[in-house]
């Protein structure tokens, strides 16, 4: 039976602790393959606009280049509106219906997991594997889910730092890959 990662997330953009995380989710967990999904609208940053589409694709595109294991799903920017989780395990489920599916989440959203859209089903359709940021403690995951924690690698970045640090005229190699660091200042984003 194939083991797929779906790894959800605005990725705006991509960087280093997330291509940490997924290589732990695959060391770990025997995953075959990982889907990057990036979130049209995440349902937790509402009023938040991401860079656009294309441009957060590319910077994936480039970020996972030459890993065969590691793949992006444009389903949630394709579907549109704000992304919720169930849809995309609904259509993964009707494309690969022998794979069992794993979702990753953050250590900070497992608390909430029993608000997500229509929980009791998302509950049956996917394992969670649960992403350790630097400082968080171990969290429990709601009744009636199951999760694993992941153990690598922590790493204290994000998005927002890189996006702050572009605006603020700081270099952002070492924080991402080094094609995905020179896209951003060639296309000029995040300014
Ligand atoms: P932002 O800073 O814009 O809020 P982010 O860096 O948290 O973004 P997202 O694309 O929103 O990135 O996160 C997607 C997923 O990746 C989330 O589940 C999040 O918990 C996880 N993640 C983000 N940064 C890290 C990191 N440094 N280490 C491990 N997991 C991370």
């Amino acid at each position: 039976m194939e083991r797929i990662g779906l790894f959800g997330g605005s990725f705006d953009p991509v960087h280093l602790g997330h291509l940490l995380v997924a290589r732990a989710a695959c060391e770990e967990f025997s995953l075959d393959r990982i889907y990057f999904i990036p979130a049209a609208r995440s349902p937790f940053k509402p009023d938040f606009a991401p860079a656009d589409d294309r441009a957060r694709m590319q910077l994936l595109r480039l970020a996972l280049a030459g890993n065969p294991r590691m793949r992006v799903d444009s389903l949630e920017l394709d579907r549109g509106g704000t992304s919720f989780s169930i849809n995309t395990v609904r259509a993964y489920a009707r494309r690969i219906p022998e794979a069992k599916l794993f979702w990753l989440i953050g250590a900070d959203h497992v608390p909430t997991l029993h608000k997500w859209r229509d929980a009791p089903q998302l509950a049956k359709s996917v394992e969670f594997l649960i992403i350790p940021r630097p400082g968080q403690a171990d969290t429990k995951p709601p009744d009636g889910f199951t999760a694993h924690h992941l153990r690598g690698f922590p790493l204290g970045v994000s998005s927002s730092q890189i996006r702050a640090r572009v605006q603020q005229g700081l270099p952002i190699d070492y924080l991402t890959g080094s094609a995905v660091a020179n896209s951003i200042r060639d296309n000029g984003l995040y300014l």
